[in-house]
C-alpha cells in the first residue's frame, strides 16, 4: 500500500503521517524533513533548497524528482514495504514522475489523504510552530507566501487525483485524534 498525505502547508501531514505509519507499518517518505536534513548538513543539495524555502518557494520539479528517485535507487526495499509520501507530490509533474518510478517496482498510489483545513487554521498552526520550530519559512509573510504558492502549483492535485478516484477528503479543521479516526475509517476498507 502507498499512500500520499496531500494538503496545505500546515495541514498536519507530517502529525498524521506518524499515525499511519504506526496503524499499517509503512515507510515514511518526508521531503519537508529530508530537505531540512540536508540544510541542517550544509550539503549542496541543502544550500540549493535553503534558498527557495526560506522564500516560501517550491524547490524546482527537477531536482524534486531526481532528489526522490535518488532515494528509490538507494533503498529499493522500502518501495516493497509501501510508502506514505509526505510533502510529494506538490505539483501535477512530480505526481507523473512518482506515477513512473512507480511502475518500474510494479505498483502505484492507492489513496490519497486530503487533509482540508481552513486557511485561518493553517496560518495560526504554523505561527504557532514557529515559535519554536526554528524553521526559516515560519513566520507571516513567508506563510502567506506558501499559501498562494500552494494555491497556484499544489491545489490542482487534488482534482487531479479526485479523477484518478483514489482522493479521500478528510476533515483537517479538528483535533488530532478525531482526524487519525476519520482517515483511519477511510483507509481500513482499501
Ligand atoms: P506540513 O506542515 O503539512 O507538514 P509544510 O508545507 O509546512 O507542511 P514541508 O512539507 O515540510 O512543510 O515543506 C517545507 C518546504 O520544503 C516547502 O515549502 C518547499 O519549499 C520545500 N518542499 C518540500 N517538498 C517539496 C516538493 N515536493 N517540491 C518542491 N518543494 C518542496
Ligand atoms: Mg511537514
Amino acid at each position: 500500500m502507498n499512500i500520499v498525505i496531500f494538503g496545505a502547508p500546515g495541514s498536519g501531514k507530517g502529525t498524521q503521517s506518524e499515525n499511519l505509519i504506526k496503524r499499517y507499518g509503512l515507510h515514511h517518505i518526508s521531503t519537508g524533513e529530508l530537505l531540512r536534513e540536508h540544510i541542517a548538513n550544509k550539503t549542496h543539495l541543502g544550500q540549493v533548497a535553503d534558498s527557495y524555502i526560506s522564500k516560501g518557494l517550491l524547490i524546482p520539479d527537477e531536482i524534486m524528482i531526481d532528489v526522490l528517485s535518488d532515494l528509490f535507487i538507494q533503498n529499493p526495499g522500502t518501495i516493497e514495504k509501501g510508502v506514505i509520501f509526505d510533502g510529494f507530490p506538490r505539483t501535477v509533474a512530480q505526481a507523473e514522475a512518482l506515477s513512473e518510478m512507480l511502475k518500474k517496482y510494479n505498483t502505484d498510489i492507492n489513496a490519497v489523504v486530503g487533509l482540508e483545513v481552513e486557511e485561518d487554521e493553517l496560518i495560526r498552526r504554523m505561527l504557532e510552530r514557529g515559535k519554536d520550530s526554528g524553521r526559516s519559512d515560519d513566520n507571516l509573510s513567508t506563510i502567506k507566501k506558501r499559501l498562494s504558492v500552494y494555491h497556484k502549483q499544489t491545489a490542482p492535485l487534488r482534482e487531479y487525483y479526485m479523477n484518478k478516484g483514489c482522493y479521500h477528503a478528510i476533515d483537517g479543521n479538528r483535533n488530532i485524534e478525531n482526524i487519525a479516526r476519520d482517515i483511519e475509517a477511510s483507509l481500513d476498507n482499501i
